[in-house]
């Protein structure tokens, strides 16, 4: 068989997207990730990126990060069990577990990577997950790859049909923080579940570490559960630093069994020393709670401003703030005409969330001004009226 008739066949499913508004646009920075960007050779106020604690350009973790290049050098060269671990590995691990306050903590090169490999490492066809419908595409994928059986629930009154399906093993896994809409999954009550049903909960908390809970140890912290929370996955990719990364931390059996079988951590490169490096100083950076009050703050006088200027947010307290559309074409319009305007926000839509709720997401920075959040509400009014006149 020869490619062009594949070709065809791929050039008309990209016009579908096209035709649909579906086409995601990669945009060009030539900046550091930070509250201010240059975009397309142009200066924009940033509101979509998850560098929720402004660390990704802090010069405490660049200055951490070129010593551990000179040190350390640029990259392992094999994976974490071969010749790939540096005293430093370990020290993040242990530093990871003594914030999350777990009994050990083992490191990815991605949180993708650490959720592609608990579930296949743990359990097997004798055993039963129950996933939340909105978990990230990470859980999912890693569920697939593992034998068990697959629940999905969305409300608790379903899990707890759910767990009641005999298993040797049952597992519920949820994101602390749903990406998409901010919200955060009611630990309390699944806890109380799991523990009815004798069952272990694990938290993504990719979207919380650094920025919930009083030291910034994410939903369990925040929610008082730390200690009823079998197993926690997250990333050194959104508020601690924002490079890359990601671990699961629980039981110190779990993280042993893990380093022994997963497959993304036995067969993928450790991860380099300026990352580790870097995202260490992010953690001593993120001890600080200044950084998570100013977060907060802003958070809520920009959801203020907005809910006033008669927009339709999603509810909630989170740095996550969706902006309700419905139409993603509507979603895409306005987001275009901010950013033409130098506010840089990007609009969802299906398959990154459910088909009619095209959303613009919002995310908020302890680094943003006071002025700053001012302009982006401006932008979201004149954009809006714009594209109401358009249609008229
Ligand atoms: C961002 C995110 C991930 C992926 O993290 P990476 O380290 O970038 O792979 C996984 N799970 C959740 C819930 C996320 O928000």
């Amino acid at each position: 068989m020869t490619y062009a008739s594949v070709q065809t066949e791929l050039r008309t499913a990209l016009d579908e997207l096209r035709a649909a508004d579906l086409y995601k646009i990669e945009h060009r920075l030539t900046s550091p990730q930070s509250a201010r960007l240059v975009v397309d050779g142009r200066e924009v106020l940033n509101f979509c990126s998850n560098n929720y604690l402004g660390l990704a350009d802090h010069p405490a973790v660049i200055d951490a990060a070129k010593h551990a290049l000179e040190t350390r050098g640029f990259g392992m060269a094999s994976v974490r069990f071969i010749c790939g671990t540096q005293t430093e590995h370990a020290d993040l691990e242990s530093r990871l577990s003594t914030l999350l306050g777990t009994d050990a903590t083992i490191l990815y090169s991605s949180c993708f990577d650490a959720n592609g490999g608990v579930f296949a490492t743990l359990l097997d066809e004798r055993d039963a997950v129950l996933s939340h419908t909105l978990n990230h595409a990470s859980i999912i994928d890693g569920i697939r790859l593992s034998k068990a059986r697959r629940h999905r629930y969305r409300t608790l009154t379903e899990l707890e049909t759910q767990l009641s399906t005999p298993a040797r093993r049952r597992l519920i896994v949820t994101d602390g923080v749903f990406s998409m809409d901010g919200s955060i999954a009611p630990l309390r009550d699944i806890c109380d579940l799991a523990d009815r049903y004798d069952a272990m909960v694990m938290v993504d908390d990719s979207h919380a570490v650094g920025i919930l809970g009083p030291t910034g140890a994410g939903t369990p912290e925040l929610l008082g559960v730390q200690d009823r929370v079998d197993i926690v996955t997250g990333t050194l990719g959104k508020a601690l630093g924002g490079a890359s990364g990601g671990y699961v931390s629980g039981h110190a059996e779990i993280v042993e069994l893990l380093r022994q079988h997963s497959r993304p951590y036995l067969f993928s490169n450790a991860l380099p020393p300026a990352i580790v490096a870097g995202a260490l100083a992010a953690l001593d950076l993120a001890a600080d709670p200044s950084r998570r009050v100013a977060l907060h703050r802003n958070t809520a006088t920009f959801r203020t401003r907005m809910e006033r200027s008669g927009f339709h947010l999603l509810p909630g307290e989170r740095p996550i703030v969706p902006i309700m559309f419905g139409d993603a074409g509507d979603a895409a319009r306005v987001a275009e005409l901010m950013r033409r305007s130098g506010v840089y926000v990007t609009a969802f839509s299906y398959p990154v969330v459910p088909m009619g709720e095209a959303r613009i997401r919002v995310q908020i920075s302890s680094e943003h001004s006071r002025d700053d959040l001012d302009r982006c509400v401006a932008a979201f009014v004149a954009a809006r009226d714009a594209e109401l006149v358009r249609r008229t």
